[in-house]
C-alpha cells in the first residue's frame, strides 16, 4: 500500500573509467535493487530506477530533471562504484528535492574464494559513498545518510521514513494554513514569522475574518445538517442532553451546522490546515470545537489560538503518518500531577483534540465553555490508551525556526476523570517530568504541541534535515547539562550557517 503516487528516484553514480562491461553490470544490479525493494520492502512510495550517471553534465541533468518532476519527492544516491566527487557539484548544488544517501553494496558477504581486482572495481561503494559523503558534507547540504545492508529491515525502515517525511515536504509545497481570527492577543510562542516560514518551510499562512466562515453558515440547509447529525449518531456515543430530543441538542445541530459550512469553506480553497481564536466568534453559534476534532480525524492540521505554525506541523505529520498504527493530534499541556516517583502531565485542550488518539469510542457531550462568551459547545471526550509517542513543536527563534521533540509514555489515570468535559491524555515525557520540563523551557517551547503514537524523532530529524532548522531531542539521554551546552552552541552554529 503506497500512501501516495509520488515517486523516489534512485540515481546510481559512477564514471566512465570501467568500460562497457562494468556500467552494464552497474545499471543491472541497480535495477535489481530498486526492483526488489519496490516489491518486497513495503516501503510508502515507489522508487523509479534512472540511468547511471557517470559525468558532471549527465549528474546536472539528472538533478535539474528531479527538481522539475512534480511527481519526484525525493532522490536516493549510491555509488556502485566510484564516482569522482567534483561531478556532483554542479548537481547537489541546484538539486532542490530531499537527498537520501543510500551506502550499501549490491553483494552482501565477500566471496573469499572468488575475489578478483575485477570483482573489488565494481563493487567498491566502500570509497565511492566516502567521496560522494564528502562533496555532501564540504556543501554543507541537508542528507540522510542509510548505512548498512539493503535487503535489511533497519536500513529499509530508515528509507521508509525518510519517504514519508519527503512526502510530507512535499505536502508543505502547496499547504495553505487558514486562520479564523487573529492569534490570541498577547501571545507570544504561537507567533512568529509568516514570511520566514514560507520562505524556509513551504507553506503559506492566510487571514480570514471569521465573518466569511459564518457567512457560509448561514447558507447550510437542513438536509445536509440531518446528514452530519446522522454521521454523529452513528460514529459516537451521545450523552443523554445531546441527543434527539434532549435540551443540549441544538448546540449539537449547530456544531453540525458549523463543521458542513467549515468543510465547504476549506474544500473550495484548497486549505489543509486552519486555526481558531475562541476570542474571534462574531457569526458563530459557539466555538467550533467539535467540526475542528473531527477535522483533524480527517488529515487537516488544527492550532488553537490562531497557533499556524502547530496547524502546519500537525497537517505535516498527519501526512507522514498515513496509513500506520496510532493517532496523532493537537495537543496542550494543562497541568500536573507532581506525585513523587508518579509526575506526570495531563494533555488536553479546552475542546480539540483529535479522535484518532481515542482509546475507544468517543462520547459526544455538550458542556459550557469558561470563556469566549458564546453557547455552550459539543465536543467529543475520550481518554487515550498507554504507549509511546513524541510531542513536537517548532518555535521562532528570530533568527531561525527551532524544532523540539520530546518522547513520551502515555499512561492511564489513576481513576476516571467523571468531571473533566474533555479528551485528555496523562504522559510521562522522557526522561522525566522535571527534566523534560525544564529542557523545554530552556529550549522555549510552546504549550501546545503536535502529539502522535504513530512517529517517532526520526521522523523530525528528518524533516529538520531537509528544512535546515535546528533539531532538539528531548529523550531519555537528555541531562540538562548537555541540553545547555547544545543550545549555546546551535545559537553561534545558526549565527554562522551560510542560510
Ligand atoms: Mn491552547
Amino acid at each position: 500500500m503506497k500512501i501516495s503516487n509520488k515517486k523516489i528516484w534512485f540515481v546510481t553514480g559512477s564514471q566512465d573509467l570501467y568500460g562497457d562491461d562494468v556500467l552494464r553490470q552497474v545499471a543491472e544490479d541497480a535495477g535489481k535493487m530498486v526492483d526488489e525493494l519496490n516489491a518486497k520492502a513495503g516501503l510508502p512510495l515507489e522508487i523509479v530506477w534512472k540511468p547511471t550517471v557517470r559525468s558532471s553534465e549527465e549528474i546536472l541533468n539528472t538533478c535539474v530533471g528531479a527538481n522539475s518532476a512534480a511527481d519526484c519527492v525525493g532522490i536516493i544516491t549510491w555509488m556502485h562504484t566510484f564516482s569522482p566527487a567534483k561531478m556532483w557539484i554542479g548537481g547537489l548544488k541546484v538539486l532542490a528535492k530531499p537527498l537520501l544517501h543510500l551506502h550499501t553494496q549490491f553483494n552482501r558477504e565477500i566471496p573469499w574464494g572468488e575475489i578478483d581486482m575485477d570483482f573489488m572495481n565494481l563493487n567498491q561503494s566502500a570509497h565511492g559513498d566516502r567521496e560522494f559523503g564528502h562533496i555532501v558534507s564540504r556543501m554543507r547540504l541537508g542528507v540522510k545518510v542509510a548505512a548498512g545492508y539493503w535487503q535489511d529491515r533497519d536500513v529499509q525502515d530508515r528509507m521508509a521514513v525518510w519517504m514519508r517525511v519527503a512526502n510530507a515536504w512535499d505536502d508543505a509545497r502547496d499547504m495553505k494554513v487558514a486562520r479564523f481570527g487573529d492569534n490570541m492577543n498577547n501571545v507570544a510562542v504561537t507567533d512568529g514569522d509568516k514570511v520566514e516560514a514560507e520562505l524556509r518551510l513551504g507553506y503559506h499562512v492566510d487571514y480570514y475574518p471569521i465573518g466569511d466562515l459564518a457567512a457560509y453558515v448561514e447558507k447550510v440547509t437542513e438536509a445536509r445538517i440531518r446528514d452530519m447529525l446522522a454521521v454523529y449518531d452513528k460514529e459516537y456515543l451521545l450523552a443523554p442532553n445531546a441527543r434527539e430530543g434532549g435540551k443540549d441538542r441544538k448546540s449539537v445541530v449547530e456544531a453540525a451546522r458549523t463543521e458542513v459550512a467549515m468543510r465547504a469553506f476549506l474544500t473550495e480553497r484548497k486549505i489543509k490546515a486552519i486555526t481558531t481564536n475562541f476570542d474571534a466568534l462574531h457569526g458563530l453559534h459557539q466555538l467550533p470545537g467539535l467540526a475542528c476534532q473531527r477535522l483533524m480525524a480527517d488529515g487537516y492540521g488544527f492550532g488553537g489560538e490562531g497557533d499556524w505554525k502547530t496547524a502546519a506541523l500537525l497537517r505535516t505529520m498527519k501526512v507522514m503518518a498515513l496509513g500506520l498504527k496510532g493517532g496523532t493530534s493537537f495537543m496542550e499541556d494543562y497541568t500536573y500531577h507532581m506525585k513523587q516517583g508518579k509526575m506526570s502531565a495531563l494533555q488536553a485542550h479546552m475542546l480539540e483534540v483529535c479522535p484518532s488518539i481515542a482509546e475507544s469510542k468517543p462520547k459526544l457531550e455538550v458542556h459550557p465553555l469558561g470563556i469566549g462568551g458564546k453557547a455552550d459547545p459539543a465536543r467529543l471526550v475520550f481518554n487515550t490508551p498507554p504507549g509511546p509517542g513524541v510531542a513536537a513543536t517548532v518555535v521562532d527563534m528570530g533568527n531561525r525556526f527551532r524544532m523540539i521533540v520530546n518522547e513520551v509514555e502515555v499512561i492511564s489515570t489513576e481513576s476516571p476523570l467523571p468531571k473533566l468535559p474533555v479528551a485528555q491524555a496523562l504522559w510521562i515525557p522522557q526522561p522525566d517530568l522535571q527534566t523534560s520540563a525544564h529542557a523545554w523551557i530552556l529550549a522555549g517551547g510552546t504549550h501546545h504541541t503536535g502529539f502522535s503514537m504513530a512517529l517517532t524523532p526520526e521522523y523530525f530529524e528528518d524533516y529538520a534535515e531537509i528544512a535546515g532548522i535546528e533539531y532538539l531531542p528531548i529523550d531519555k539521554r537528555t541531562t540538562i547539562r548537555d541540553f545547555k551546552r547544545d543550545i549555546r552552541v546551535n545559537e553561534v552554529y545558526y549565527m554562522l550557517k551560510k542560510q
